[in-house]
């Protein structure tokens, strides 16, 4: 008998956490596959950064830290905001977690109440959903399209706000879709919310670094909106520390300290040494990782050309992250290889049998059409990958 809690019954698992866990497994079954799925930089984090982690550990950095992180590391946190966003945060505002998947756990536990309405502009990053639904909040999908680069407009958020609206969650540069909002288009999205002072926004700059276009723009930069606004990021991506676990949160104080609470009976904080590696990560200046962010450039180059010669595959072009998200919707109700594929997963399931290659199905991130395709691997995998795609499906 299931003896389980509705809460974790319902919840879905992470699409894009299985599908990695999916792919070690035929590894080590001894099938060649190529990983494409998770979004995970293929670097080392740089040696300075290491050896910051290094001396903190030999300086006996070992006891719990503050909740919401070492004032040092809040310290640098607030520079970092002024310095790349023009953000003016005080210590109370700042929350450092265990990644930004936390903060973000953290934020829909303490805003949402059950029923209320939380939007987010398809696609959307893979947990999103599943983090609102957990909290009680309802996710309300705002389908985008690939002409208008998948981002939502203002029309379109003006017609999703209901009564129960409380938040709107959206990532730029976005995972998956590679979009990013220009501060005109966050203009007015926030022309449409000056009508409704009561909803908050959620801005995801996790992949604030990785963008090859520049202009890089925060919805709390807009003065009538940095009261509404938590401004969400974290080391994973442009440092290459996924497994560090450490993102923060710049907010408006009554939230941040919110946010304290809660983790202070979940977490009691971030892991020491991680937070004192990312003190010497966030003072760097960003020059210092550039060159992970000019490969990811030329990776995309050469993965945008590659799917071009694929029939049926239509992309936007990925301004930022490291993702492209074609619409592969032109192969549905066909049947390759004696499959017959129906949707999305039913394609990425194909790629991952017929191809050994890994991606993650555009349902994960709430579009039925499309599938997402990592480009955080080497050149070589990349064109291999691709290659053996276009051999499955010819
Ligand atoms: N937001 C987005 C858009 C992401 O892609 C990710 C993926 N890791 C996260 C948040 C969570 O990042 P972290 O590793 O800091 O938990
Ligand atoms: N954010 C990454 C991704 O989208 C890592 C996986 C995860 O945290 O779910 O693939």
């Amino acid at each position: 008998m299931n003896q389980l809690s509705d809460r974790i019954n319902n919840l879905a698992t992470s699409a894009t956490l299985a599908m990695a866990a999916k792919a070690r497994e035929l590894r080590a079954e001894g099938k060649d596959i190529i990983g494409l799925s998770l979004g995970e930089p293929d670097f080392n984090t740089p040696d300075f950064i290491k050896e910051a982690a290094i001396e903190a550990i030999n300086q006996n950095y070992n006891s719990y830290t503050p909740v919401d992180g070492y004032v040092e590391l809040k310290e640098a946190i607030i520079k970092k905001f002024k310095r790349d966003n023009n953000l003016n945060y005080t210590l109370p505002q700042i929350v450092v977690s265990t990644g930004a998947k936390q903060s973000l756990a953290n934020i829909a536990a303490v805003m949402l109440n059950p029923g209320d309405e939380v939007i987010l502009p398809c696609p959307y990053w893979v947990s999103y959903s599943d983090i609102v639904k957990l909290s009680d909040g309802v996710p309300i999908e705002v389908e985008t399209s690939i002409e208008n680069d998948f981002k939502m407009t203002a029309e379109q958020l003006e017609a999703a706000i209901t009564p129960k609206t409380k938040m709107i969650w959206y990532s730029s540069p976005c995972n998956p879709s590679g979009s990013v909002y220009s501060k005109a288009e966050l203009r007015a999205l926030a022309d449409v919310l000056k009508k409704h002072p009561n909803i908050y926004v959620v801005s995801d700059e996790i992949y604030e670094h990785i963008n090859f276009k520049g202009g890089h723009f925060s919805m709390a930069e807009f003065e009538d909106m940095k009261d509404r606004t938590v401004t969400v990021n974290g080391v994973s991506k442009a440092f290459a520390m996924t497994g560090w676990r450490i993102g923060y949160i710049g907010a408006p104080d009554w939230i941040a300290r919110a946010c304290n609470k809660m983790q202070g009976q979940m977490t009691s904080g971030a892991n020491c040494i991680a937070q004192r590696a990312v003190i010497t990560a966030l003072e760097a200046d960003p020059s210092r990782i550039k060159y992970m962010v000019d490969e990811f450039k030329e990776r995309r180059k050469l993965i945008l050309n590659l799917l071009s010669e694929i029939e049926g595959f239509k992309t936007n072009e990925p301004e930022g992250a490291f993702y492209v998200f074609p619409n592969v919707s032109s192969y549905f109700g066909k049947t390759i290889k004696g499959k017959t594929i129906n949707n999305a997963t039913d394609f990425s399931l194909f790629l991952l049998e017929e191809a050994l290659v890994a991606t993650v199905t555009g349902e994960a991130f709430g579009n039925k059409d499309c599938i997402r395709i990592s480009y955080a691997a080497s050149q070589n995998e990349i064109i291999e990958a691709i290659k053996r795609i276009k051999t499955a499906l010819s």
